[in-house]
């Protein structure tokens, strides 16, 4: 099965696929390693939002 998260990303319009990705993007074209491990954390405690 595809497990693939697709994440977006809060600060552009780029989208990423996992939360790794979204993390490894943030702290490296945003330089926002600070937020980000509030923000990938945050996207582990929420469910999915699945429309
Ligand atoms: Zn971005």
């Amino acid at each position: 099965m595809n497990d693939t998260v697709r994440v977006d990303c809060p600060l552009c319009p780029r989208a990423v696929s996992g939360r790794e990705e979204l993390r490894f993007h943030l702290q490296v074209d945003h330089r926002k390693s600070a937020v980000v491990n509030e923000y990938v954390d945050r996207l582990d405690r929420s469910p999915p939002a699945t429309p």
